[in-house]
């Protein structure tokens, strides 16, 4: 693997079809699932590595995000990647940036309504890489269920050739979703974090035993976080898949999202309900400790 810090260094290592899978680092199983996933589909896998200032709406959260590019490099070698694309900030923004993508509606509720510019931040910087890298697939987790709706959304309205795929959460045994962010709760709050997660599967669990009200399963989810006190509630919200619009019907795909805080570490989390096949889509758990917290 190489790891390179422009664009012409990535078009110039590969070859073949390319399969792209944007990170800011810290590299977990879930960003590691979608590079094996890339890895099985592609002749060339490229990581691309950018802390991108542009979607951070809080200073110390961007100067205390988690980096360790050697680790980052090696667990990316290791599930399959050919480039790992680390550019620093004056490459990727040469000036202060004036062309910005906006994708109207999709970013508005839920996180965007809560994180101005947030959007818009993770649109600009992943069109670039669309045409910095000429992908033809690129791979993002469900984990992040409105960015990926967003993703998708710029890249039809882009007319980018880039097919985007949604891959499955990755969770700690205990159900807590993987983000980079987690190592920064604290030992004494972590058992409370995988309340999140308790709460969306229990709303999970009654959509599967015939549920359909979404009344119902948002107040199952509010319920069962207010029950245990444990997490700071931000919002519980039913939104459409395709779009991130609040679902007021259960015709097509939805997820339920919470976001809320654990000691001060703001989470988001969701579960995916399929109408169709009336099944709801918790993600994978690992069955040992994550690589954040030391496992293997
Ligand atoms: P990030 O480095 O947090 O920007 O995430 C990079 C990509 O990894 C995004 O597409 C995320 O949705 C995805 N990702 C983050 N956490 C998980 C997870 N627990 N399971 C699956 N994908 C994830």
């Amino acid at each position: 693997m190489k790891t390179v810090g422009t664009f012409a260094e990535v078009r110039e290592i590969t070859s073949g079809s390319v399969g792209l899978v944007p990170t800011m680092g810290f590299l977990h199983e879930g960003h590691l699932s979608l590079i094996e996933a890339a890895r099985d589909a592609h002749d060339s896998v490229v990581v691309s590595l950018f802390v991108n200032p542009l979607q951070f709406n809080e200073s110390t959260d961007l100067s205390g995000y988690p980096r360790d590019i050697e680790r980052d490099a090696a667990l990316a070698e290791a599930a399959g990647a050919d480039v790992l694309f680390a550019p620093d900030v004056a490459t990727m923004y040469p000036s202060k940036p004036r062309t910005r993508v906006e994708v109207a509606g999709v970013a508005d509720t839920m996180e965007g309504a809560r994180r101005p510019r947030h959007f818009a931040g993770v649109a600009t910087v992943v069109a670039k890489l669309f045409a910095g890298c000429l992908p033809d697939s690129a791979y993002f987790g469900r984990k992040d269920a409105q960015q990926l709706a967003v993703v998708r959304t710029m890249a039809a309205d882009l007319s980018f050739p880039v097919e985007v795929r949604g891959l499955p959460i990755i969770r700690e045994s205990d159900g807590l979703a993987l983000s980079s962010r987690n190592i920064r709760i604290e030992q004494q709050d972590r058992p409370d974090a995988a309340n999140l997660s308790s709460a969306l599967f229990a709303a999970a669990d009654a959509f599967e035993a015939g549920q359909r009200s979404l009344d119902a399963l948002r107040e199952i989810t509010r319920a069962r976080l207010e029950a245990d006190q444990t997490v700071d509630v931000d919002y519980v919200e039913i939104a459409e898949a395709a779009d991130a619009s609040i679902a007021d019907r259960l015709e097509r795909d939805v997820f339920i999202a919470v976001a809320g805080r654990v000691g001060g570490v703001r989470l988001i989390d969701n579960v995916l309900l399929d109408p169709n096949t009336e099944r709801a889509d918790r993600g994978i758990r690992l069955e040992r400790q994550s690589i954040l917290y030391g496992g293997s």
